[in-house]
């Protein structure tokens, strides 16, 4: 795919700086950014916080002090958006007692017509209303924006183009989002991702080394690659690099981190995939394949081309190729229709599998998407109890595999401090806390393992390196 020419934004940039060295002269404007949903959206929000900065914004964790709050939004699930609805709606009085302050909505929820529409009709104190395919065009929006103090709104577009050398600034010191697809051709029935996100486009696998390079550098330990499907990066792309090829080139970068990438779709994971991982070294040994049901009626009424059986397969082989990998995974209870059997199957698979962890969803209707119209007589009670059977079912197993480590002695990131303890993570995603000093956040230690619960390990600090 050709990348598009980014648009010229620094003479909006200039403009916003100017507006609030006037309102401002003795302080820089600050930004309060909450994100939602998913990592992409993570890294989206990264992107229009270097935007921000080259505006000449501070950031703050507290919207009363902000003078811009954008909320980026996520339309995966009705939780999710109601929870928006809920954060922004709350902001009305902030706006009537600081008439100044500009507020943004972004991202998947308004990439739906009818949420774009209710933001217009019934949320006039939200200044700026815009989808994921403009984020670049942010310092232009809010130019607009403050120039004309009205409501500025971008229509929905179904597709985006990709803007390389959009300024970032990164949440994270040790590890990083790095994105190298954008949007999905799945349509699984259930999903709005495809009709929000758009039809899938590969960044060129030299931006991409370019970036992972300059990461490195910088001295991230954990570069994380993203994508709707990274299975099927580079499809439809005159370049010739397919996933395993990406990963190849990636791994021969000099320098000591780890390659993480997420997600994967079962139908385009391939034995050849897992050859490769298996022969290179800096790939994590960890992979998210969601697998959303075990049944098979099930998984074709959600269009995800692949049977229970398959699956299975795919896992079999993994683990042949690469004894140590480890599976996590998401599903789906109480698909409409889905029967008790049906359900059942699901349990048997997460037995069959053994997956460290999983994330579990219980059906959620989304305007437009195929499912949304199928006949769903479970009652939403039945598919609590379900969701609680599968989250019981998934705790033992999570015991089962966390006491294997009790013991030994493993290598982990040191990721997060609190109260005098430290959760570091396993290669395979396990977390482990660990008493020690907030300092050593971001460096990798060796640690003994001394007991485990059903998700979290807890030991101590052998050795720490770098
Ligand atoms: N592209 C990724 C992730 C998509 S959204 C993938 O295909 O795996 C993340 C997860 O949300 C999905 O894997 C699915 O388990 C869940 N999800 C998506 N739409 C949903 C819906 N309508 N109701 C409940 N869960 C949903
Ligand atoms: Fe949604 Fe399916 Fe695409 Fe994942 S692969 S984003 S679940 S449509």
């Amino acid at each position: 795919m050709t990348t598009a020419q980014p648009v010229p934004q620094s003479t909006y940039a200039a403009r916003v700086r100017q507006y609030y060295q006037q309102h401002y002269p003795d302080r820089a404007p600050l930004a309060f950014v909450r994100t939602f949903g998913c990592q992409q959206n993570v890294s989206d929000s990264e992107h229009m916080k270097g935007l921000l900065a080259e505006m000449g914004f501070g950031f703050t964790e507290t919207p009363d002090e902000a003078d811009f709050i954008l909320f980026n939004t996520c339309a995966v699930r009705e939780h999710a958006a109601d929870r928006v609805f809920g954060n922004v709606g709350a902001l009305k009085h902030l706006k009537t007692r600081r008439p100044d302050v500009l507020i943004a909505v972004c991202g998947c929820m308004v990439q739906q017509e009818h949420v774009a529409e209710k933001f217009r009709q019934s949320y006039p104190f939200v200044g700026l209303v815009f989808g994921t395919h403009v984020i670049h065009r942010l310092p232009e929006l809010m130019a607009e924006a403050l120039h004309s103090g009205r409501q500025v709104t971008v229509a929905p577009q179904q597709d985006g183009e990709i803007h390389e050398d959009v300024p970032v600034r990164r949440d994270g010191t040790f590890k990083a989002w790095l994105p190298i697809m954008y949007g999905c051709n799945n349509f699984c029935t259930y999903c709005v991702v495809p009709y929000v996100r758009g039809r899938e486009r590969s960044r060129d696998p030299e931006h991409i080394l370019a970036e992972a390079r300059r990461l490195v550098a910088e001295g991230y330990k954990e570069i994380t690659l993203l994508g709707q499907n990274v299975n099927s990066y580079g499809r439809g792309a005159d370049h010739g690099v397919d996933f395993a090829g990406l990963l190849r080139l990636l791994d021969q970068i000099d320098g000591d981190f780890t390659l993480r990438f997420m997600t994967s779709h079962p139908k385009d994971a391939t034995p050849a995939l897992f050859d490769t991982i298996a022969a290179c070294k800096k790939v994590s040994h960890h992979f998210h394949l969601p697998f959303q049901s075990g049944n098979d009626r099930v998984l074709a009424a959600m269009n995800r081309h692949y049977t229970r059986e398959k699956y299975l397969s795919l896992v079999r082989y993994a683990r042949a190729v690469i004894p140590d990998i480890s599976f996590t995974s998401d599903v789906i209870v109480g698909f409409p229709g889905e029967t008790r059997e049906e359900f059942e199957d699901t349990l048997s698979l997460v037995r069959e599998v053994g997956f460290t962890s999983l994330f579990t969803f219980i059906y959620s209707p989304r305007r437009g998407t195929p499912a949304a119209s199928l006949p769903d007589p479970i009652s939403a009670e039945e598919k609590v109890h379900w969701l609680q059977e599968l989250t019981a079912l998934q705790e033992q197993i999570s015991a089962r595999r966390l006491s294997a480590f009790v013991g030994t002695a493993q290598r982990a990131l040191i990721e997060t401090a609190a109260d005098g303890y430290l959760e570091a993570r396993l290669p395979e995603n396990s977390v482990v806390r660990v008493p020690g000093d907030a300092t050593l956040v971001g460096r990798r230690a060796v640690v003994q393992i001394d007991d485990a619960r059903s998700w979290i390990m807890t030991g101590q600090i052998l050795s720490v390196e770098d």
